[in-house]
C-alpha cells in the first residue's frame, strides 16, 4: 500500500472523509487523494515524494509558488514578533492603505479570516444598509458556506451533485434569489419585479467555481446599472479574481466600480485572511462605528497580514501580471491546441494567472453548458495527468491557477503530458 493511500486510511478514521474540506477527498474522480509533505515554487511532493507541477496552488493563494523565500521570511519574522494579539496591529493599516490605495472601489476596509466571512459579511452589511432582504446571486457561483450562499452554489456541491446544502432552514434560503449567470433579460425582469426588495447582487466577476465562465459585457453592464437603478448594492465577490486576473482585479477589467468587494485567497499569501471593504458611507454600518455586528478573535492575525504584505509587494513589481498572463495563455493554448490534434471534444479559456479546461468544444458561458461537460473524459484526463506528475483539481467545476514561479519548461512538459494523456483517452 502506498503512504498516501495509508495516510488516506488513517484520517478517514477521526476525520469525516478523511479531509477537512470536501473537494480534497477525489470523491469525482475517483482514487486515492495525495496527501502533500512539501511544496517548493510550482511543484508539491506528495507522501511518497513523487513530484507534481501544481495548478491548485492551495486553491489560489498561492500566486509566487510555494514557499516563496520573502513570504516564508515575513512570515517567520512576524511570528517571532507575536502570533496573535487580538488588539490592533500597525501592520494591519499598512495592509487596509495598500488595498485601498489598490482598488479604487474600496474607500474602507476589514480583515477577516476566510472568504467565506468575508461574503458572509458583505451580505449582513449589504442587508443592514438598505433595510432589505432579498439578495441575489447566481447559479453556479460559490461565495463559501454561509446560510444564504450555500443555494444553487459551485465548486464542492456541484462535484457531490447537492447544490443546496441540507441544514439551511428554507426561511433562510427563500431571501436568496437564484438566476442564471450571463442571463440579462432574467435580470431586468427581477428588477423591474422585486426591484424594491432587492438588497444586493453578488457575484464572481470572472466565474471560477463552476470552472472558469467568463461574464459577458451586457451582463456586467445590466448588473451596475440596475443595483444603481432600484438602490441595491453590488458586491464583487473577488475572493477569487482578487490579484489574480491582474493588479486591478476583475472589477479593474471590467471598468466597473462596485459598492462593495470581498476579497480573499492572494490577499492572505497563503495564510488565512480575507477581506470585506468598499463605500465609506456603507463601512460606517459595521460595527464598532454602526449598527451591523461582524468580529473575529483572529481577524488581521500578524502573521497572515505579514504573508498578504509581502505577496502584494512582489506582484505589485512592473511587468507581473504580463509575465504570469502570457505564461497562463500559453498553457490554454497549448493544452487546446493539443486536445485538438488528438480529435478530442475540448477547449481552454484564461484570464490572467487563472485557466479554464474544459470537455466542450467551446468554453461555456452558462451552468447549464458546463453541465453538459464529459465528465468520465475530465476525471480520466485528470488521472492522466496525475500519473504524469501534472497536479490540476481534482473535479472539472474548478479554474486552475498557474503562478510566477511556473517556468516556461514547465507550461511545455505540462503541455507534452497533455499530449500523452489525450492520445490513451
Ligand atoms: N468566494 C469565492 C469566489 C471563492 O472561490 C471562495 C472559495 N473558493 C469563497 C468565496 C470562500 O472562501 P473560503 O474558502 O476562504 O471560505
Amino acid at each position: 500500500m502506498s503512504k498516501n493511500e495509508q495516510l488516506f486510511q488513517r484520517a478517514q478514521r477521526h476525520i469525516p472523509g478523511g479531509v477537512n474540506s470536501p473537494v480534497r477527498a477525489f470523491g469525482a474522480v475517483g482514487g486515492t487523494p495525495r496527501f502533500f509533505a512539501r511544496g517548493a515554487g510550482a511543484y508539491v511532493w506528495d507522501a511518497d515524494d513523487k513530484r507534481y507541477i501544481d495548478y491548485v496552488g492551495s486553491w489560489g493563494p498561492l500566486i509566487l509558488g510555494h514557499t516563496h523565500p520573502a513570504v516564508v521570511e515575513a512570515v517567520q519574522k512576524a511570528a517571532a514578533t507575536g502570533m496573535s494579539f487580538g488588539a490592533p496591529t500597525e501592520a494591519e493599516i499598512d495592509l487596509a492603505d495598500l488595498l485601498c490605495e489598490m482598488l479604487p472601489s474600496m474607500q474602507q476596509v476589514r480583515l477577516v479570516s476566510s472568504g467565506t466571512e468575508a461574503t458572509m459579511s458583505a451580505i449582513r452589511l449589504a442587508r443592514g444598509y438598505t433595510g432589505r432582504d432579498k439578495l441575489i446571486k447566481f447559479e453556479g457561483c460559490y461565495h463559501g458556506h454561509s446560510d444564504s450562499l450555500l443555494v444553487k452554489a459551485g465548486s464542492g456541491l456541484l462535484t457531490f451533485g447537492n447544490p443546496s446544502s441540507a441544514g439551511v432552514p428554507a426561511s433562510v434560503a427563500e431571501h436568496t434569489i437564484v438566476l442564471t449567470y450571463n442571463d440579462v433579460a432574467q435580470l431586468e425582469e427581477v428588477f423591474a419585479t422585486q426591484g424594491e426588495q432587492i438588497a444586493a447582487i453578488i457575484v464572481e466577476p470572472f466565474c471560477g467555481n463552476m470552472n472558469l465562465v467568463r461574464p459577458s459585457e451586457a451582463f456586467v453592464t445590466a448588473m451596475r446599472a440596475l443595483t444603481e437603478k432600484h438602490g441595491a448594492l453590488l458586491i464583487y465577490d473577488e475572493v477569487m479574481t482578487g490579484f489574480r486576473v491582474g493588479l486591478g482585479c476583475a472589477q479593474g477589467l471590467h471598468g466597473i466600480t462596485p459598492d462593495l468587494t470581498t476579497l480573499g485567497k492572494v490577499v492572505g499569501g497563503g495564510m488565512p485572511l480575507a477581506a470585506f471593504g468598499g463605500r465609506a458611507d456603507v463601512m460606517a454600518k459595521i460595527a464598532p462605528l454602526g449598527p451591523v455586528y461582524q468580529a473575529g478573535t483572529l481577524s488581521g492575525n500578524p502573521v497572515a497580514v505579514a504573508a498578504g504584505l509581502a505577496t502584494l509587494g512582489l506582484i505589485r513589481q512592473p511587468g507581473f501580471f504580463d509575465s504570469l498572463g502570457a505564461k497562463t495563455r500559453k498553457l490554454a493554448d497549448g493544452l487546446a491546441a493539443a486536445g485538438k490534434a488528438a480529435g478530442q471534444t475540448f477547449s481552454a479559456d484564461a484570464v490572467g494567472g487563472m485557466f479554464g479546461v474544459y470537455f466542450n468544444a467551446q468554453p461555456p458561458k452558462t451552468y447549464a453548458e458546463v453541465m453538459a461537460t464529459d465528465k468520465p473524459r475530465f476525471n480520466a484526463f485528470f488521472h492522466g495527468l496525475l500519473d504524469e506528475g501534472v497536479y490540476i483539481a481534482p473535479a472539472l467545476y474548478e479554474a486552475g491557477f498557474v503562478s510566477a514561479a511556473h517556468s516556461d519548461a514547465d507550461i511545455e512538459a505540462t503541455v507534452a503530458a497533455a499530449q500523452r494523456v489525450f492520445a490513451k483517452l
